[in-house]
């Protein structure tokens, strides 16, 4: 195998390009965190790459042109691996192997909800008591990996769950039902989407697959009431303002049976 780069091109923005070029040898690992890959070559080099919002790897014959092409990856076969990325927010930043867990996106990524697993308690230790807005800590890949501004909004509807709450105020059956809402997102989002590649947008007049995301302006999906927007932390949140209101519902019985100090212990 041997590569070849486009280069100057926004791909690239973080990478030695020699080091990019001098990839060689086979394959000998795919790893994923987050939103992130770790690729690794037989020749101890290796790239961290970010599919961004249009980006993907397509496998193609000799010679066969593919528009956007940023890197191509060559097999002995002479079939080409493009990376395709149209708007170029994707990376691949290319470093020796050693260095690929120190990268930028990859270090200290928080938990990672398909290879660590999910539950309450390992939630809430991401979470420590945060006072973070809990859709901005949701999005937040120190705490946790992975989860996009769809996945954020589609979780916390399903969860029924005010985006503007913090972590700190939530109940323990909510904590319960989050966690439910982010693997069913999860479920969601690899049957939507398929391998690698995520939607971060819906086109304007394209089928909108998901539950909340893209829908401010029309009937909530549950009760009908009209979905809302509004911008946080620079992105645009969708909620349901009946589905999922500002102030915690204490209205079940099981709630109030509870003494108050339980719904905060860890
Ligand atoms: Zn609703």
């Amino acid at each position: 195998m041997r590569t070849e780069a486009e280069a100057g091109v926004r791909t690239f923005r973080d990478c030695d390009l020699g080091i990019f070029k001098a990839l060689k040898g086979s394959l000998t690992g795919i790893e994923r965190k987050g939103k992130y890959l770790m690729v690794r070559f037989s020749n101890k080099l290796g790239f961290v790459g970010h599919l961004g919002m249009t980006g993907k790897f397509l496998k193609r014959a000799p010679g066969e042109e593919v528009k956007w092409s940023r890197a191509r990856f060559i097999l002995d076969s002479g079939e080409v691996i493009h990376f395709q990325d149209m708007r170029m927010f994707g990376r691949i930043d290319a470093v020796p192997v050693t260095e690929l867990e120190g990268r930028p996106g990859v270090a200290k990524l928080g938990l990672d909800p398909l290879a660590d697993g999910l539950s309450v308690d390992r939630l809430q230790a991401a979470f420590h008591g945060s006072n973070q807005e809990i859709k901005v800590a949701l999005m937040n890949q120190e705490r946790i990996a992975g989860l996009g501004n769809i996945h954020a909004a589609e979780a916390l509807f399903r969860a029924k769950i005010h985006p503007e709450r913090s972590a700190a105020t939530l109940s323990p059956p909510e904590w319960k039902a989050l966690v439910k809402a982010i693997e069913a997102t999860i479920a969601f989002a690899l049957d939507v989407e398929g391998d690698g590649e995520e939607i971060e947008y819906v086109e304007e007049g394209a089928p909108n697959p998901f539950l909340i995301y893209g829908r401010a302006g029309t009937p909530c999906r549950k009760c009908k009431t009209i979905v809302k927007s509004f911008t946080q932390a620079g992105r645009t949140t969708h909620f349901c303002p009946t589905c999922q209101p500002k102030e915690r519902k204490t209205d079940g019985d099981q709630m109030r049976k509870r003494p108050r100090a339980r719904r905060y212990r860890g």
